[in-house]
């Protein structure tokens, strides 16, 4: 099903008023700016990382592998060089060269943390395409996302995200839509006559939803819940811990990132849960399965796993049985974290063609996958739009290549930036999502 006009284009204005809005002064100097930057990079900064910023041969392939950089031409979008505040901290305070390095290496500015802003921000989604092309192996996007955190202690970050992070941190809830909402939507699925598991004492696998998908891609909660049942898995929903996006990885705040990551943990832990699936969410996916242990500072004892994996497990174990549609062309879009950095590939495809339906892949796709352009909260920065649609671009016209009538996505990000490009460019097609598609054909 598509996403309702009205619900995308209530989703667009909020985001626009946050673009609009100001941020209080914090009254810190550009000295203290420039003070604090380099103690987060420096506290981030291991040998591992010394090292890769050291290794690169100035070969250039990140830069074609990059979106933003495709879409430009323009040099300063090319990704090694967005870690260049990284290297000259790295190679005034930690090198062993240090000494030597001083003499030639200009140290940081607050100028240039502001003019890194738009770089680590609004021009990079954190894909990791231009990390897996590199032959010095350097991964140039986890280095993009400590630059986050050094800019946003030093009180330099996109609004928007700055809103939602400290919302997050001081409510729990996002764009206004927290608990009380998750409730809301938990009762209006059980007046609809869905049996919906609640704060089940025990239960192993637990299921988080996001705010997207109380607020605005709806359908796809009550899919989740169909095919959750449809399965027969001993599942619950907690309300200590349902909320899996987290705007603490998005803006580079750890605090808020541990705090949100850490109520999942915890929610799963007291359920004895041995599997815990993200919602159709790139970021949430990858906040939970890669970050949160190293934040919780122990390995989860549950299994982390992002719906549409999860999908395709069932479907293999006999446990999701799906009815088959009229054969037609659909495309598919992997979403850079569940894909390229989680190695989920397969599920998804299967269930696709389990459904009978035709996919024809585009000409970037699997390991390779091109970004949509919105991912790691670019969708949310306002200034951002024009950028992130001419990286978009690149992306629908491998989509118009395939032929297909619709494409099918499993992350609310890239999906509702699929949506904003069809507005924005009249594009005649249909964005799916892959949990409402199965949710709409389970065979009973
Ligand atoms: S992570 Fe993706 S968006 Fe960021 S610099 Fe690399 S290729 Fe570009
Ligand atoms: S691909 Fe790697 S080695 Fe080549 S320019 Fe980029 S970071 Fe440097």
């Amino acid at each position: 099903m598509s996403l309702s006009e009205q619900a995308y284009q209530r989703f667009v204005e909020g985001a626009k008023q946050m673009g609009s809005m100001s941020l209080p002064a914090d009254n810190l100097t550009d000295d203290q700016r420039v003070n604090i930057a380099r103690d987060v990079y420096i506290s981030h900064l291991d040998s591992a990382m010394g090292m890769d910023l050291e290794s690169c041969i100035h070969c250039g392939m990140c830069a074609e592998a990059c979106h933003f950089y495709m879409a430009t031409n323009d040099a300063k979008y090319t990704p090694i060089y967005k870690l260049d505040l990284m290297k000259r901290v790295y190679r005034r305070e930690l090198s062993p060269m240090r000494w030597l390095h001083r003499l030639y290496t200009r140290d940081i500015t607050a100028d240039d943390l502001r003019e890194y802003e738009e770089l680590v921000y609004d021009s990079c989604t954190e894909c990791g395409r231009c990390s897996m092309v590199c032959p010095m192996g350097i991964h140039i996007a986890g280095m993009v996302n400590v630059n986050r955190q050094a800019l946003t202690a030093a009180g330099i970050g996109p609004v928007e995200l700055t809103m939602l992070d400290h919302e997050q941190c001081e409510s729990g809830s996002l764009f206004h839509v927290g608990k009380e909402q998750f409730l809301e939507a938990i009762e209006n699925l059980r007046r609809q006559g869905l049996d919906v598991p609640l704060d089940n004492p025990k239960a192993d696998v637990v299921v988080t939803t996001s705010t997207l998908d109380l607020s605005t891609t709806t359908d796809a909660l009550a899919a989740t819940v169909n095919i959750m049942n449809h399965t027969g898995r001993d599942w619950t929903f907690s309300s200590d811990g349902y909320e899996c996006a987290n705007f603490g990885m998005l803006l580079g705040d750890e605090e808020v990132q541990a705090c949100a990551s850490n109520k999942l943990i915890e929610a799963a832990i007291a359920c004895e849960a041995s599997v815990v699936i993200t919602s159709e969410c790139g970021h949430c996916y990858a906040a939970l399965r890669w970050d949160a242990p190293n934040l919780y500072g122990k390995p989860l004892p549950f299994k982390v796993m992002a719906i549409s994996e999860f999908l395709g497990n069932e479907l293999h174990a006999g446990r999701l049985k799906l009815k088959k549609l009229d054969k037609k062309v659909v495309a598919w879009h992997d979403p850079c974290k569940v894909g390229r950095i989680g190695g989920s590939f397969q599920e998804p495809r299967d269930v696709i063609e389990a459904m009978g339906l035709d996919l024809h892949e585009t000409e970037s796709h699997g390991k390779t996958n091109l970004c949509c352009g919105g991912g790691a909260g670019v969708f949310l920065i306002n200034r951002a739009a024009d950028l992130r649609h001419k990286a978009f671009q690149i992306k629908r016209a491998e989509v118009d290549d395939t032929g297909a009538e619709s494409l099918v996505v499993s992350c609310g990000s890239c999906r509702l930036n699929f949506e904003n490009g069809k507005h924005k460019s009249n594009w005649d097609m249909s964005i799916e999502s892959l949990v409402e598609l199965v949710g709409e054909n389970l065979d009973e």
